[in-house]
C-alpha cells in the first residue's frame, strides 16, 4: 500500500508544528509514508496518501496530528467498493 493516493484533498489530517517536538513516531507507523521527519519537525509529505487509520494521532504524544478516522477518504473508497461506483467523499 505504500506508494498509493486516495481521493485528493477529503483527508481530515492536519498537523500542527508548534506542537511537534520531532519524535518520529509518526513517521514509523503510518503505512503509507505520509510524515517525513528532519530538523527535529515533522512535515506532511503527500496528505493525500492518509487513509485516516488514525495510527499517527494515537502515538503523538503531544498532539500535533489530528484525524477523523474514517471521515473522508477511507469511508469514500469504502462505499466506491461496495457500490461499485466512483468513490466521492459526498461533500460536491
Ligand atoms: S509523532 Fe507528533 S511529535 Fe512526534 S514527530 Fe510526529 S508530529 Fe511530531
Ligand atoms: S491517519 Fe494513518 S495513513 Fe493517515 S497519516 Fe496517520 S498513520 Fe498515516
Amino acid at each position: 500500500m505504500r506508494g498509493f493516493s486516495y481521493l485528493e484533498g477529503v483527508s481530515t489530517l492536519r498537523l500542527d508544528p508548534g506542537r511537534c517536538n520531532g519524535c518520529g513516531l509518526c513517521e514509523q507507523v503510518c503505512p503509507h509514508d505520509v510524515f517525513s521527519v528532519s530538523g527535529g519537525k515533522a512535515a506532511v509529505v503527500d496528505r493525500d496518501r492518509c487513509m485516516e487509520c488514525g495510527a499517527c494521532a494515537m502515538n503523538c504524544r503531544p498532539a500535533a496530528i489530528s484525524v477523523t478516522p474514517g471521515v473522508g477518504c477511507a469511508t469514500a473508497i469504502i462505499g466506491g467498493w461496495i457500490s461499485g461506483a466512483k468513490p466521492s467523499c459526498g461533500c460536491a
